[in-house]
């Protein structure tokens, strides 16, 4: 079977590894893909927003099933475009979509079905949002409404910072459009987690929890990025916690979605906080996330192709997953300025050939005259396995090490924190 991954970051390179991996996959093919995706699938220059484009190239190569790795096409409908044409895909319709698309929708299913979050309020008027952070005090969490490539969330300390944050949304615009309307939050302390389902209305085959690393400095400190590092597993929060946030999360989300006439079939993302009360929502994703997919799909041991197919015939609930008992550590390099503007075309030396133990995820890198450069603001996510988490890190940082760019960053305190927790957790 020819597969067809659709992206071109991190993300979309562990896809692509995992799948090429399958004995049932003999061509993957990648849209638009990077540097990184080339070396092991055949990159397509059609962008991901190109429906018509990308069906006439399923169409033309016989492509057997179609894997949608960003946000962007599935809100944008390409998975109904797809399937009205008879076209095999992997992912949620537009309108099961919206549980990552709006805010809004999203905190009003989880009410409606109790399923547990932060409170919230959602306004459109900047005055009365301005008024009820007022009222409410800080801390509080400010959220676009709309997407914002996981830049669209403060987490206001200060009143100050709140006033700041519902400023340049609402009245500046800097998320163009996304932040017209806005979710504003009850800030919710404890752990967070990461879990991502197979779903497929009601079957929901959860995949092992990773943590990401969203601030762009040492110790949580700086602006959010989309992810500068995650590990799997999380080995300071119990089994019994993951049960639970399945039983009262997962599940019901997947059950609502049904009960709402949007059945989601696709990657079911729960960002969740590990309160004092149990887990509680802090978002939806409709996707893979980049980077937790780059540990995730690592210690999966069944076959993906497998997986997606039997989502994509309805048979999911027939569907075995096996995870292996390695660790997974990935660091990502990033451009300097990242999360704000950033140099491009700067040559990456001393990427090392991939082993069973280290694969480093291209997340923007292109080639130039026969050289990889940097072409986005996460560069590479660095992954390596281990037999515990110790030794994963320990793997990771030694590749990162060899690897160099001008302004090249990254956190050196990727799973550190967790390490610590789960070391005092034992004593
Ligand atoms: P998100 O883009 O929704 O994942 O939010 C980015 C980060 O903001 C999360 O990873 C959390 O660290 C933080 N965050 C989001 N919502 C809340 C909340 N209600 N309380 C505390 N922190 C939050």
């Amino acid at each position: 079977m020819k597969v067809l991954v659709i992206g071109g970051g991190g993300r979309e390179h562990a896809l692509v590894w995992k799948l090429a991996q399958s004995p049932k996959v003999s061509h993957v093919y990648c849209a638009p893909g990077n540097a990184g995706i080339a070396q092991m699938a055949e990159c397509v220059s059609l962008d991901v927003n190109d429906f018509a484009a990308l069906a006439e190239f399923a169409k033309r190569e016989h492509i057997g099933l179609t894997v949608v790795g960003p946000e962007d096409p599935l809100l944008n409908g390409i998975v109904d475009f797809f399937e009205e044409q008879g076209l095999a895909i992997f992912g949620p319709k537009k309108e099961a979509a919206l549980l990552e698309g709006s805010k809004t929708f999203a905190k009003d299913i989880m009410e409606k079905y109790n399923i547990p979050t932060g409170a919230y309020r959602s306004f459109t008027k900047y005055e009365e949002a301005l008024a009820y952070v007022r009222k409410q005090g800080a801390p509080i969490v400010i959220k676009a409404d709309g997407l914002a490539a996981g830049k669209g969330v403060t987490v206001a300390f200060t009143l100050e910072e709140a006033e700041e944050a519902l400023r340049s949304m609402m009245v500046e615009d800097v998320f163009s459009g996304a932040g017209s309307r806005v979710v504003i939050e009850e800030y919710l302390a404890g752990e967070e987690m990461t879990l991502l389902s197979f779903v497929d209305g009601e079957t929901v085959i959860p995949m092992v929890p990773s943590q990401d690393h969203k601030p762009v400095f040492n110790d949580d400190k700086g602006p959010n990025t989309g992810g500068m590092g995650t590990y799997s597993p999380v080995p300071h929060m119990d089994d019994s916690i993951v049960q639970q946030a399945i039983d009262t999360i997962v599940l019901p989300t997947a059950r609502a979605m049904v009960a709402e006439g949007r059945p989601f079939r696709g990657i079911l993302y729960t960002g969740l906080m590990i309160t004092e009360k149990g887990p509680k929502v802090i978002e939806y994703n409709a996707r893979f996330g980049d980077p937790e997919t780059q540990v995730v799909l690592p210690r999966l041991a069944s076959d993906l192709a497998d997986i997606f197919l039997a989502a994509v015939e309805g048979k999911l609930s027939e569907c075995q997953v096996e995870w292996k008992s390695d660790a997974a550590v990935c660091v990502v390099m990033s451009s300097e300025g990242y999360p704000g503007s950033y140099p491009k075309g700067r040559e990456i030396a001393g990427l090392p050939a991939n082993t069973d133990d280290v694969v480093v995820f291209h997340a923007g890198t292109a080639e130039r005259d026969g050289h990889t450069v940097t072409n986005g603001g996460r560069v590479l996510g660095v992954t390596a396995m281990g037999n515990d988490l110790h030794e994963a890190q320990r793997r990771a940082y030694e590749t990162v090490q060899h690897i160099s760019f001008e302004g090249a960053h990254y956190r050196t305190d990727i799973g550190a924190k967790a390490l610590r927790k789960a070391e005092h957790n034992k004593r």
